[in-house]
């Protein structure tokens, strides 16, 4: 192994585990401590770990910068396909609702996981807002059910007016959960276009 990359092993460990502790105090906030401990341990594993080395950058996810030089990143189709706190994980065109609404406990996780991320990547410059700002576009990108939809968007905006410690308890988290995806009896179905555009260079 070249030193650089046993530089990278180092600093994306320290990044993971940064990351992780940070998704444990806010999952010990909503009372599921265990979630916490658990989340993202298939970072270790060879599959995301090795890729993950190569394309270090630091301020910027290596699977972003491998998806931009491969145009796919195996650790990303390993990662998403065993962690169903991401939304992709739940996304199957071969199913009548194609995005079901995600179980709370994934949702929980999937809050925690975003507002850590959000924080880690903005460093100095994270307030409020940071979250509020880049869930507005994020969520105009991915398939996701509208009922789980509608609870993220509902808490990030709350922790924009009212801030995390305002709002993450599991209390508020569940009633909220209750509101959106379980009293809500609308049923979506998701249209898929299954367009394709020829690029022009
Ligand atoms: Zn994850």
């Amino acid at each position: 192994m070249s030193t650089n990359l046993i530089k990278n092993a180092i600093k994306h460990t320290i990044l993971v585990t940064k990351h992780k502790w940070l998704v444990f105090k806010f999952c010990c906030k909503i009372g599921m401590p265990f979630r916490g401990l658990m989340h993202d341990m298939s970072k270790f594993s060879f599959e995301e770990f090795s890729e993950s080395i190569k394309y270090y950058k630091g301020k910027v996810s290596p699977i972003t910068g491998c998806k931009k030089d491969k145009g796919y990143s195996k650790a990303w189709l390993h990662h998403k396909g065993r962690n169903k706190h991401h939304d992709s994980y739940w996304v199957d065109f071969n199913t009548p609702q194609i995005a079901p609404v995600i179980p709370y406990k994934y949702v929980a996780e999937m809050l925690c996981d975003k507002i850590s991320a959000s924080i880690t990547y903005n460093g100095k410059q994270w307030n409020k807002l940071s979250l509020f700002n880049y869930w507005e576009i994020e969520k105009t990108n991915i398939i996701i059910n509208p009922k789980t939809e509608h609870f993220l968007s509902a808490i990030i905006e709350e922790v924009k007016d009212k801030g995390i410690d305002e709002v993450f308890n599991k209390k508020h988290f569940k009633e909220m959960y209750k509101k959106y995806c379980i009293d809500d009896t609308t049923e979506y179905k998701y249209i898929f276009k299954g367009e394709w555009q020829e690029v022009k260079k």
